[in-house]
């Protein structure tokens, strides 16, 4: 999970939301991913669908070899938990838990679609994985917030200035 925070950072760099992936078999890491959906303008450039499809590269195959398993940073949206089973990954080490309580990651392992299971792991590192994330979301509303202001003291000021001008 450390390999994924430090894919998560690079994300944060980029000013992206810091989430983190890589794909680990035989306990090396094979690829690795972070989210770039801004700078991509891309709604599937999540941090695993990366790290999936430079590991299905590598490996020259769409499904990944046994024991194949991806960390990542975040719960996996449904799209990711997809990617997984198409890859046949076979487990899924995740690390903040989804704020929203709506995610479908259990139902989608277990409902063995494609005949595929993968077994899903949750609050790995979440302190790390987590803090993250509200470190860049806080982050992110404090710069709104002085943009704001300082916009409001751009207009005082122009308002000022039409009044001594007259
Ligand atoms: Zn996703």
């Amino acid at each position: 999970m450390n390999e994924a925070l430090k894919s998560a950072k690079r994300a944060l760099k980029e000013g992206e939301v810091p989430i983190g992936a890589v794909v680990v078999y035989q306990d090396k890491v094979v690829s690795r991913g972070y989210n770039r959906r801004t700078k991509l303008q891309l709604a599937s450039a999540h941090a695993e669908m990366t790290a999936i499809d430079k590991a299905c590269k590598k490996f020259h195959s769409w499904r990944l070899p046994e024991g194949c398993e991806l960390f990542v940073t975040l719960e996996p949206c449904p799209m990711c938990m997809g990617a997984c089973l198409n890859a046949r990954v076979d487990k899924i080490y995740f690390g903040a838990y989804e704020q929203k309580g709506r995610s479908l990651t259990l139902a989608i392992a277990e409902a063995n679609l494609l005949n595929h299971k993968t077994e899903v792991i949750g609050g790995v590192r979440e302190a790390q994985c987590s803090g993250i994330l509200t470190y860049f979301f806080s982050s992110m509303r404090q710069k709104q917030k002085e943009e704001k202001e300082r916009k409001k003291a751009e207009l005082s000021a122009l308002v000022e200035e039409d009044e001594n001008g007259k």
